[in-house]
């Protein structure tokens, strides 16, 4: 089942999402709803906060990229209950872009290297290591169960001069190939 994208202005996205015990009633339906809905929009990554679901998935699949970018390889998982470790290395600044906040793209600065420690679709414990885009999108959708957007990393300036534009997106007042709602 694909779920409309909720879009930001929705509550949700704001909210500090809560952890799950390995019976949350169909967990495995709604890890591959969570993958249909990230492929329909065209997605890298996916936050249940962004589907209305206020618990601590993501799930990610940076597959397509493999020919420019070999690392992205099997990066195609499931994240529960996450718990980033450590963030590590030099920090590095990439646009990105977020399906909640549709068409808008902005310069994020984050850090190349993150410890990540989580279960995953089998509900076994993970700790691992990820670097540069891999390490990008885990820490974006990381963020959505903190309540944090790309937004909220940029210059506040920067952020200023989004106002009409994300105005726009909370009325969901913007063109998108996929479905979104907002979320009250
Ligand atoms: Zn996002």
């Amino acid at each position: 089942m694909v779920y409309p994208i909720v879009v930001y202005g929705s509550p949700i996205l704001r909210q500090v999402a809560r952890e799950i015990d390995p019976g949350y009633p169909g967990l495995k339906q709604l890890l591959a709803d969570m993958f249909e809905t990230m492929y329909k929009a065209d997605g890298m990554g996916l936050a249940a906060p962004q589907i209305g679901k206020s618990i601590r998935i993501f799930v990610v699949d940076g597959t397509s990229l493999e020919d420019e970018d070999p690392s992205m390889k099997d990066f195609k998982k499931a994240f529960i209950n996450p718990k980033i470790i450590q963030l590590e290395g030099d920090t590095s600044i990439m646009n990105e872009g977020c399906l909640s906040l549709p068409k808008l793209r902005e310069d994020v600065d984050r850090h190349n290297k993150v410890r990540i420690r989580y279960c995953d679709e089998n509900f076994s414990s993970c700790e691992e290591v990820y670097e540069g885009l891999k390490a990008r999108v885990i820490q974006h959708e990381y963020d959505h169960l903190d309540g944090v957007m790309f937004i909220d990393r940029i210059p506040p300036l920067r952020r200023k001069l989004l106002k009409g534009k994300l105005n726009d997106i909370s009325k969901c007042k913007v063109d998108v190939p996929y479905k979104i709602k907002l979320l009250k």
